[in-house]
């Protein structure tokens, strides 16, 4: 399960219409309750969206799966648009920034342009387990659903419990 306030999700969906019609990412900051594997959600961490031609050659390279095949018809190339990726300087700052608040990555969020709140295959294959992924579809720039994913013991994605709360009962 993953908690967050209203204002971290107004927030996220903030960002998601701000990049549209590129995809935005960000960090989740927050505490993992090791005991009941809950997670709550502290502090949105905005990040900028580093795809580049340069990561897509390492993806593609990792990734051996049909679809990720750009020559054939009617495919896209893959941009910002359907892509996202984190520098892992902005990883290594957020975690310093949350280390001295006692605060640990407990997921990322991306958005996806006109297109459902569903993880791809190339976020099931870039993903980490005990990460929360949340996902914002964003249509024609309005940010209009949400949904976090979690990896299952296969590596597959399994919908999450998202409880979007009041800052009165946090
Ligand atoms: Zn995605």
């Amino acid at each position: 399960m993953l908690q967050m306030s209203v204002a971290h999700l107004q927030q996220i969906c903030a960002h998601a219409q701000r990049t549209y019609p590129e995809e935005c990412c960000g960090l989740l900051l927050g505490q993992l309750d090791l005991m009941t594997e809950q997670k709550k959600l502290v502090e949105v961490w905005e990040t900028l969206n580093a795809w580049n031609s340069e990561v897509k050659e390492i993806m593609t390279s990792l990734i051996s799966e049909t679809s990720e095949k750009t020559d054939e018809p009617g495919q896209k190339s893959h941009a910002k648009s359907d892509r996202y990726w984190i520098d892992p300087k902005d990883l290594l700052a957020a975690q310093r920034h949350g280390r001295d608040r006692h605060l640990d990555i407990i997921g990322i969020y991306h958005s996806h342009p006109d297109h459902r709140a569903v993880p791809s295959e190339c976020d099931r294959a870039m993903a980490w387990s005990r990460y929360s992924y949340l996902i914002i579809s964003v249509d024609h720039g309005s940010a209009i659903d949400y949904r976090s994913w979690c990896l299952d013991d296969q590596h597959r994605f399994q919908s999450e419990l998202l409880k979007v709360i009041e800052p009165s009962s946090l």
